[in-house]
């Protein structure tokens, strides 16, 4: 057996599809540092039901459950509500 593991699988997928949407043309205007993209990733988890697994076996299947169409939209829409948030009151001078 695999070595035990602690994951929110919730967290992978938020911080890969932030990454990607920060990245991707509708969202030059928004500023994707380290930092703005921490805010945003922690503003969609607080809103999203977390998913902890604790083997590769079940972190599989949480990603075969989490990203069905239906549970990715409404991933995109919490992350796109923390993107304008964070957005609107990004306070670092970099
Ligand atoms: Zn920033």
């Amino acid at each position: 057996m695999s070595k035990p593991i602690l994951i929110n699988v919730t967290e992978e997928i938020v911080l890969g599809l932030v990454r990607f949407l920060l990245h991707s043309p509708g969202y030059q205007t928004f500023c994707d540092c380290e930092y703005c993209q921490m805010a945003i990733c922690s503003v969609a988890l607080n809103n999203l039901p977390t998913y902890y697994v604790s083997t590769s076996d079940a972190r599989e299947e949480a990603y075969l459950t989490l990203k069905t169409q239906e549970n990715l939209e409404v991933i995109n829409k919490k992350i796109i509500a923390a993107i304008h948030e964070v957005g609107k009151k990004a306070n670092h001078t970099i």
